[in-house]
């Protein structure tokens, strides 16, 4: 498998192609924003076919790039269920707060409970509820990799004072979160990717 990871919009969200290189199918991560630097991932990792535009939360800076990855993919929307509604609320999403003026997004096309299953090429994926940021923030897991969105970051952890955060639930998903069996590569929403190990040392919120 490989992951390519671009930074875009203006609060540097990190936005992920993930391949499944035996067979050339990929998923875009949290397509915070569109501009020509994703354009040219999408066009040139070598995707055979984009099975998801996975989301690991509602917020406006990993979701705006959404209608144009899937126009230019054809790939399905998918978010945890309690989040599903925070694509179309303009205070839920913070596009409001943030932009000045209220964005809805595209309507998820596939909708994840804990523990759901699926799969990118011959990778699965599970999916694991990890709210505190948000309601329903969660985590992207294969075998040895965590796309962990806006709950777990390199020696930190998302913010908990925007609409359904929750600091009590954050803590009880980093947790989870650090009681996986074994290490990982974890791939944050935002800033440097870090590992589970390491965090399991260092992070301050674990
Ligand atoms: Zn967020």
């Amino acid at each position: 498998m490989s992951v390519k990871r671009i930074s875009v919009g203006a609060l540097a969200t990190n936005c992920y192609i993930y391949r499944d290189d035996a067979t050339g199918r990929c998923a875009v991560i949290d397509p915070g924003d569109m501009d020509s630097t994703l354009r040219s991932a999408i066009g040139e990792y070598g995707c055979d076919q984009f099975d998801y535009i996975l989301l690991t939360h509602c917020h406006f800076d990993h979701v705006r790039g959404v209608s144009e990855v899937r126009r230019l993919t054809g790939a399905r929307i998918a978010i945890f269920r309690d989040d599903a509604p925070g694509l179309l609320d303009t205070e839920v999403n913070l596009s409001r707060m943030f932009l000045y003026r209220g964005e809805i997004y595209p309507e998820a096309d596939v909708t994840f409970i804990d523990g759901a299953k699926f799969s990118v090429g011959e990778t699965e994926f599970t999916v694991l509820h990890t709210p505190g940021h948000t309601v329903g923030s969660c985590c992207y897991v294969t075998e040895d990799i965590i796309f962990s969105g806006d709950t777990l970051f390199c020696m930190s952890a998302g913010r908990t004072d925007f609409p359904g955060g929750s600091l009590t639930d954050l803590r009880r998903s980093l947790q989870k979160l650090m009681k996986l069996e074994g290490d990982y590569q974890v791939y944050p929403g935002h800033d440097e990717p870090t590992t589970l190990s390491y965090e399991r040392k260092h992070n301050l919120y674990c």
